[in-house]
């Protein structure tokens, strides 16, 4: 965030900012994180920072494909049921040791699936063709030289890519990676995020909650979010409305976390404690964004870690943490922000404010040949079951105020659950 911002943004005429631009300034500056080097199986999710090539062909040696006998291809290349052709079984290949017994002409060795090619043989005579025969084995069909036997570096050979940089790993990625003998990796860490809480009448769900008081959904909401973007999330707990207790908690803990966002407290309230914590310090800027939910947002730094400061309803902090938080915490862990986004037919009517994009819960599912979405209930930022009863967030921009059952709506799909 450039210094000297003015705290007040009113750029468009109706004094809100258009939600692509909240966004595109929510993640400007933001750059992924230093990488560390981490065992394989502690980089599951997490985005390498180095191409990885592979120092040994891969598979590493020629090996059988089947069980069988290893032969000269040329000693059995006139081989059928009708006139088969005796060979003498020299030896066998045990797995995971160098063949001992080359294989002269007029001679087989027995080998595994997997087992070592032994010098001479250059095919594989499958058990199902061939019947052993005391010291001997008769082999009933002809092979061809290179059948059933899996070269050296058919994969990818020594030398060559496996990943390159960015790649996220996911499982098959670190089975390639332990398969050329890496253990450990070199990656972007994954971005821990300081969670706060604000407001006088939230209370932790270990806690009595009096009349008048409600629990911290947000903190949940945000813990999980957090998680399932693949961030470690760190709990600054709830936080009553005071400005100062605010600002010493978050001076404080800034440099235990990469990001910090907390919820509530951003409107134009007296007690707003985010508004008045950051009034004075230039390095927050408070924004009118042309969205719902999730209008007034704050944004800037706390020292040097991007800071989000969320509105306080449940929805908006849902919907502002997938719309500005994870693109943010994918940036700094050089993970890709983008979610599957589908075109979906509407069964109920969608409607937000003209002037603003609307995302709406919805529920969507496939059925075989298009994608069905029906909302979840009504659009009040309060009603936190319409989200968990939600798959997806439909988008209605700015300009269009209601969609009709029938009419097609692009849906951000934000859980993968759909039957
Ligand atoms: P605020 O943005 O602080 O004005 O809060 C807006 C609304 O969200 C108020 O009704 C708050 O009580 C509610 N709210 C704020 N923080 C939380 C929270 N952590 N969990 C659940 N509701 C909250
Ligand atoms: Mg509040």
């Amino acid at each position: 965030m450039p210094e000297g911002q003015p705290v007040h943004d009113h750029d468009s005429a109706e004094g809100l900012i258009p939600f692509e631009e909240a966004r595109s300034r929510a993640l400007s500056g933001i750059e992924p994180l230093p990488p560390i080097h981490l065992p394989l199986r502690d980089a599951h999710g997490l985005a390498l920072a180095e191409e990885v090539r592979t120092p040994r062909d891969l598979p590493p040696f020629p090996s059988s494909a089947m069980d069988g006998y290893a032969v000269r291809s040329a000693d059995v290349a006139g081989a059928s049921a009708d006139e088969p052709v005796a060979l003498r079984v020299v030896g066998r290949v045990l797995m995971g040791a160098r063949p001992e017994v080359p294989v002269g002409p007029g001679e087989a060795v027995e080998i595994p699936t997997g087992g070592a090619i032994p010098s001479g043989a250059d095919a594989v005579v499958p058990i199902e063709a061939s019947a052993p025969d005391g010291e001997a084995v008769s082999v009933l069909q002809a092979s061809s030289s290179g059948q059933h036997v899996r070269p050296a570096g058919e994969d990818v050979p020594a030398g060559g890519v496996l990943l390159e940089s960015g790649r996220a790993l996911g499982g098959p990625e670190l089975g390639l990676i332990a398969s050329a003998g890496i253990p450990e990796v070199m990656v972007r860490p994954r971005a821990r995020v300081g969670i706060v809480s604000t407001g006088d009448e939230v209370v932790r769900p270990e806690e009595p909650a009096g009349y008048g008081q409600i629990y911290d959904a947000n903190a949940f909401t945000l813990h999980g979010a957090v998680v399932e973007a693949g961030g470690i999330p760190l709990d600054l707990g709830p936080i009553p409305d005071d400005p100062a207790r605010l600002l010493e908690t978050v001076d404080r803990r800034s440099d235990e976390v990469d990001l910090i966002v907390s919820s509530g407290g951003v409107s134009v309230g007296e007690r707003d404690p985010v508004k008045a914590a950051f009034r004075d310090r230039g390095d927050v800027v408070f924004l009118e964004v042309a969205m719902q939910p999730g209008k007034p947002q704050a944004l800037g730094r706390i020292g040097d870690r991007p800071y989000f400061g969320l509105p306080g309803n449940p929805v908006s902090v849902f919907v502002s943490f997938e719309a500005f938080v994870r693109p943010a915490l994918r940036t700094l862990m050089g993970l890709p922000a983008a979610r599957l986004e589908v075109p979906a037919l509407l069964e109920t009517d969608l409607r937000g404010p003209r002037d603003k994009t609307m995302f709406a819960r919805v529920r969507c599912r496939w059925e075989g040949d298009r994608w069905v979405a029906a909302s979840t209930g009504p659009r009040q930022s309060n009603l936190l079951a319409t989200v968990a009863r939600a798959n997806g967030l439909a988008v209605l921009p700015a300009g269009v105020e209601s969609l009709a059952p029938g009419e097609t709506c692009t849906v951000i799909l934000f859980r993968e659950d759909w039957e």
